[in-house]
């Protein structure tokens, strides 16, 4: 039966931000819950390697993020699996509804949902999604065994994930429709040098076609010649960016042009005691060290405002 809880704070997602927050809370002895829909760690929970978070030269993003949870139920986080509905404001509380018909009721929210993969909108995507098309290379590489495979996009993911699957690949193609890619020089430089990795450039993909079993290969066009190719390959991994999740907020918030959510520099949102740690946030970089120190903020934050709630309380009283 559905229940209805009361808490301190509560956080919607438990990537990184929002670990970070519960700990922070949870350590300041406020009542805190974090409600995830997945596994508690966000992105980083289906990330190959990660070496760019300090401390550790060289982990695993699943291990990381069951550290970050494990540290953070330690201090007294509770993390609750639960897929948020609705976040919305009823006088004081701030409100999450989630599917299972369960509310949580705190007096401060700290938004944690980061993004979604965003998807090419090619004829095929759909279709082969889950059958040789995926958006997650540390969740399905290992199915690729001794195939080649196509990775799209020129940023981060891309390369990263890109070299991570010629673990499994027999070759990686990387296709990236400029000439240039957006990627940190140390990711294209490891790239460059992996022998498994060819690079297709100022090339978009038309479509995704497959036997209605499994993706066979890729129609290719060359945004400057517009000539067509076609590329068989065993699978394709789209790593084209994020889209904020931003959909469960129905009330009025301040968002910037690509739909991130916008805050001051106490994390805090347009809506007062709703705040917002990590990629669901606008700002220039979205890495696990801006979203762990976008979660301590949040939290930092909420504190000083649930006191000045009690204060107003206490001078009532
Ligand atoms: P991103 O940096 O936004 O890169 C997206 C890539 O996809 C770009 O190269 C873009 O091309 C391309 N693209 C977008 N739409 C496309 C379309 N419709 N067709 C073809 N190509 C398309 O996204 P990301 O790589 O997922 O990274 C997101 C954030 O996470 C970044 O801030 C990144 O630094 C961070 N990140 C960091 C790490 C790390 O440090 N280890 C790992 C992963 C992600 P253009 O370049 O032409 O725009």
């Amino acid at each position: 039966m559905a229940e209805e809880k009361r808490y301190d704070i509560v956080i919607v997602g438990g990537g990184p931000g929002g670990l970070c927050a519960g700990l922070y809370s949870a350590r300041g002895r406020r009542k805190v819950v974090c409600l995830e829909k997945y596994l508690p760690g966000g992105q980083i929970a289906i990330t190959g390697e990660v070496e760019d978070y300090l401390g550790f030269e060289h982990i695993q993003g699943a291990e990381l993020a069951m550290k970050f949870a494990e540290h953070a139920k330690k201090f007294g986080l509770e993390i609750q699996m639960e897929e948020v509905a609705e976040v919305y404001t009823d006088g004081e509380d701030r409100v999450a509804r989630c599917e299972s018909g369960n509310i949580y009721r705190g007096k401060a929210i700290i938004l944690s949902t980061g993004g979604s993969p965003i998807k090419l909108n090619v004829p095929g995507e759909q279709e082969y999604s889950g059958k040789g098309v995926s958006y997650c290379a540390i969740c399905d590489g290992s199915f690729f065994k001794d195939r080649v495979i196509a990775v799209i996009g020129g940023g981060d993911a891309a390369v990263e994930e890109g070299t991570f699957l010629t673990k499994f690949a027999s070759k990686v193609y990387i296709i990236h429709r400029r000439d240039q890619l957006r990627a940190q020089k140390i990711i294209q430089q490891r790239a460059f040098d992996n022998p498994k990795i060819e690079f297709i450039w100022n090339t978009v993909v038309a479509s995704i076609n497959g036997n209605n079993k499994s993706v066979t290969d890729l129609t290719l066009k060359n945004v400057k010649t517009g000539e067509k190719s076609t590329l068989e390959i065993g699978a394709v991994f789209p790593y084209l960016g994020f889209r904020p999740n931003t959909d469960i907020v129905h009330d009025e918030m301040k968002k910037d042009d690509g739909g991130y959510i916008v805050t001051d520099f106490r994390m805090e949102t347009s809506i007062k005691g709703v705040f917002a740690c990590g990629d669901v946030r606008a700002q220039l970089v979205r890495q696990i060290t801006n979203a762990v120190g976008d979660g301590t903020t949040a939290a930092v934050a909420a504190e000083k405002y649930l006191e000045e709630l009690e204060d107003k309380h206490a001078r009532r009283t």
